[in-house]
């Protein structure tokens, strides 16, 4: 694997590549990488991409210090398990080689970035779009794959790509998730392990909530009576639990309301933060 840390060789290695009509295939992480990572790495493979994988924790998009400050940082066995995987190209850069100056560009995506993590995570859609659109301009990718655990994020750059033009294929991959359910999460490695035994109640919500909408029951009952439930525990705290339209977002009540829905989740176990979705 060949491993980047500057933008200026990189560009010039994927221009080489492209003469010789590479597929370039892009897969942006932020580290401590998991099967659930690996997942888009394969599948990028499989495409027949030669795929690059952008490890940057990006601080633009934490609007919480110090959950940037404790983001797991892992990158030996982060090599080890892309050597393993057989991707191409890991892009590492520093924060400085990517906000070489201070951004001034902000992005605003209507609805889309104002509900659900937006509620909560103010500027962190904008912090996306500015290092996606960063990664994009510097890998030129035919290709890029992200997962459906993000629904939300995906959502927001389908817009981007069609908003600016990106020539490329976006690809969403379905939520890697281990033995008991729980969606696979670098930030899984924070907690210990009664947090962890903690951490499957989002899952567990998401599909109860799924059998009481299609038994009649609307969202905002729903909700209710999952934020009692899980904050039983003082150690669990539920930001939100929404059904929404899986395209354009809207707070949907009801499974009647639209066909194509997705219900996401997002709380705390302790002091760390975790999403999840389901497509009905
Ligand atoms: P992150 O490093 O958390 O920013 O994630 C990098 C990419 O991997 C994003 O597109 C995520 O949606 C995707 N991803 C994270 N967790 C999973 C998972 N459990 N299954 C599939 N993809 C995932």
């Amino acid at each position: 694997m060949d491993i980047f840390h500057e933008i200026k060789p990189l560009k010039a290695f994927l221009r080489e590549k492209n003469k010789a009509d590479a597929r370039v295939g892009l897969v942006p992480t932020m580290g401590a990488l998991h099967a659930g990572h690996l997942s888009l790495i394969e599948i990028a493979k499989d495409q027949g991409c030669l795929t690059v994988c952008s490890i940057f924790v990006n601080p633009a998009q934490f609007n919480n210090p110090e959950d940037l400050k404790k983001y797991p940082r892992t990158l030996e066995a982060d090599v080890a398990l892309l050597e393993k995987a057989g991707c191409d190209v890991l892009f590492f850069p520093s924060v400085e080689e990517m906000y070489a100056t201070k951004n001034v560009i902000t992005f605003d995506f209507g609805h889309l970035d104002k509900t659900m993590e937006g509620e909560f995570r103010l500027g962190h859609f904008s912090g996306v779009a500015l290092v996606v659109s960063k990664l994009f301009h510097i890998v030129h990718p035919a290709h890029a794959f992200f997962g459906q655990k993000d629904w939300q994020q995906f959502t927001i750059i389908k817009q981007l790509v069609k908003d600016l033009n990106f020539d490329l294929q976006l690809h969403a991959v379905p939520t890697l998730r281990e033995e008991d359910g729980l969606a696979m999460s670098s930030r899984n490695q924070r907690l210990n392990t009664e947090q962890r035994k903690k951490a499957l109640i989002f899952y567990k919500t998401l599909l109860e909530a799924q059998q009481q909408l299609h038994a009649g029951k609307t969202m905002s009952d729903i909700e209710k009576s999952a934020k009692r439930n899980i904050e039983q525990d003082p150690e669990c705290k539920l930001e939100y639990l929404r059904l929404a339209h899986r395209e354009n977002l809207t707070a949907l009540s009801n499974v009647e309301e639209s066909d194509t829905a997705v219900l996401c989740i997002a709380g705390f176990i302790g002091d760390v933060r975790l999403i999840d979705n389901i497509l009905l």
